[in-house]
């Protein structure tokens, strides 16, 4: 069982696994998005498109990669979460 990064979906399709539809970012590569880990109206996370790092000013949680947002608004594990992103190989 090994995981592969390079499997990993792009950024915008893990987060529209989560059902969140990024706004454009702003040229410096962030959307701002709504949190999916505490729930909100407004959107208060900001994401990178390309590297998937991210941090909420609401909440303060933050990840390095989109892998982690997924992981943590799922409440799965890590192999879960690679598993359900196609980026865990074998059983
Ligand atoms: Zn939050």
């Amino acid at each position: 069982m090994t995981f592969n990064r390079n499997a990993l979906p792009a950024v915008a399709d893990v987060l529209a696994l989560l059902s969140i539809e990024p706004t454009r970012s702003n040229g410096s590569g962030y959307a701002q998005v709504k949190c999916p880990i505490h729930g909100e109206s407004n959107p208060s996370l900001s994401i990178h498109l390309e590297r998937g790092n991210w941090r909420c000013f609401a909440c303060g949680e933050a990840g390095g990669d989109a892998l982690e947002l997924y992981r943590r608004a799922r409440g799965l594990t890590f192999a879960q979460a690679a598993r359900d992103l196609g980026a865990w190989e074998g059983k």
